[in-house]
């Protein structure tokens, strides 16, 4: 066996889900940070834990043919990519290949053909939304991204999958700041005011929304500020104070005051026009999701016949696309502000054939069919955890004869089709699609259909 510090040859033979290097030493599995399948490295052990040990590259033995210099500065100690060293195509072979991973282990299921990632044409400056933690610096407050598994700000200028609006937003943010000595929020004292400074910029539309997050609701020389923002950026179209009181992790708070301009934003997807507000959800990768919607729909099949249920559908994105082609929709969402945008944006649009129902969908899903309503084709789209047993089970006793399940986390995704192929459904299509370029993340669309007996 070997201790911290040692140094040991290793053949890298596979790819942790976040993208380490995974080797075998004396049966004893290494992950090391930054190396890839098939390299040979000397590894320097960090820490030896129970099942595992933590190393990183020392000095390479054999290179891969895919590997290549990272192009930000920061990558490694920002926690926000963790795949930069890796030629873009190697990038979505590895995404492909978690979700096969999954699948079968977690999912048990054999004999599935997963399609290739669709990746980007142009993978950098996509994220239509930041979020850049602001904190106390030596001298001046600082902002950039957190570090990987701690809450250390690594200062960034310039970040390559952002839209520049977002960082010259940021820059304005702390020039404020120290232009009037506002103090920035500390963490471990709650002491402080500037937490956050958020942006979502419509993509196509270009109108930008900026989002101060403080712990208190009123923050000085707001003129001076929003004069600032202006100066920066030529489609700013709203300034937004949030309010967040609260100690720990939750970036927004619930209360939000209009400093300057409209309290929302508007962006087009395909034909259809949206209403963005600063708490409800819309997918962070404009380009991407285009395809990512085209594909559910397609998977969906509609003929103009279907009733139609959009579960977890934030501001009705899925829903409206899916009205366009079917009878009518049902979407389902927990946070209210994204079913009311969902509603102005049916209006918007003038697609009437949509309902849409604040509340969990576990607990909906299950009073609607009491009722008697129920979908041919549901699509289910839930966050990280994926979906509850409860709305499962009803799925499974309402018996649609499609679903559509659009997931940001392979493993829970693959939880959730084997209760599906369990229980009457199987698996028709799996397409990953790549929306967090260079990041682990992977999105998938998944086509399930009931198996007619
Ligand atoms: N389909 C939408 C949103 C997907 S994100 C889109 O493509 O834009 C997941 C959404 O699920 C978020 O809007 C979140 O607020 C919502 N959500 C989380 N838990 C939920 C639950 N238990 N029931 C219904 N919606 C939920």
């Amino acid at each position: 066996m070997f201790s911290k510090n040692d140094v040991i040859e290793l053949e890298i033979t596979g790819m942790t889900h976040e993208g380490m290097g995974v080797g075998k030493k004396d049966g004893f599995a290494v992950f090391v940070q930054g190396a890839i399948d098939g390299e040979k490295v000397k590894a320097k052990i960090i820490k030896v834990l129970k099942k595992y040990a933590v190393a990183r590259i020392h000095e390479f033995i054999e290179k891969s043919p895919y590997r290549k210099e990272p192009f930000c500065p920061v990558y490694n100690r920002c926690g926000g990519c963790s795949l930069q060293h890796m030629i873009y195509e190697k990038t979505l072979l590895f995404k492909r290949q978690v979700v096969i991973d999954n699948l079968t282990r977690i999912g048990g299921l054999e004999n599935i053909t997963v399609k290739d990632t669709i990746g980007m044409e142009n993978p950098y400056n996509y994220r239509n939304k930041a979020q850049y933690p602001v904190g106390e610096g030596k001298e001046d407050p600082v902002s950039g991204f957190y570090a990987k598994r701690s809450h250390e700000i690594i200062e960034s200028d310039v970040c390559g999958i952002q839209l520049p609006d977002s960082d010259k937003a940021k820059r304005a943010v702390l020039e404020y700041m120290r232009k009037y000595s506002v103090p920035a929020y500390n963490e471990e004292t709650g002491h402080g005011l500037i937490r956050h400074v958020a942006t979502k910029i419509g993509f196509h539309t270009g109108e930008t929304m900026v989002i101060i997050v403080a712990t208190k609701s009123k923050i000085p020389h707001t003129e001076d500020l929003i004069s600032m923002l202006k100066k920066e950026i030529s489609g700013l179209k709203s300034v937004v104070l949030n309010v967040n009181s609260k100690r720990g992790n939750v970036i927004l708070g619930q209360k939000n005051i209009s400093l300057y301009g409209s309290s929302t934003i508007t962006d087009r997807l395909g034909s259809l026009y949206f209403e963005i507000s600063p708490l409800a959800f819309y997918q962070v990768n404009p380009v991407q999701t285009e395809i990512l919607y085209d594909k559910a729909i397609e998977f969906a099949g509609l003929t103009g016949k279907e009733s139609v249920f959009d579960l977890y559908c934030g501001i009705g994105t899925i829903s409206l696309f899916a009205a366009q082609k079917a009878k009518n929709v049902v979407g389902v969402e927990i946070v209210e502000e994204a079913t009311e945008a969902a509603k102005k944006n049916a209006a918007k649009n003038n697609l009437c054939n949509t309902d849409f129902y604040t509340g969990k969908a576990e607990e909906i899903v299950p009073e609607l069919y009491e009722k008697g309503i129920k979908a041919d084709v549901v699509f289910v789209d839930p966050p990280r955890k994926g979906c509850d047993e409860k709305l499962l089970k009803t799925l499974v006793d309402m018996s649609p004869e499609r679903i559509v399940y659009v997931s940001c986390n392979p493993s829970t995704l693959a939880r959730d089709l084997k209760y599906l192929t369990a229980n009457g459904f199987e698996v028709k299509e799996v397409q990953p699609v790549d929306m967090f370029p260079w990041t682990h993340h992977v999105e998938t669309v998944v086509l399930m259909s009931r198996v007619d007996k």
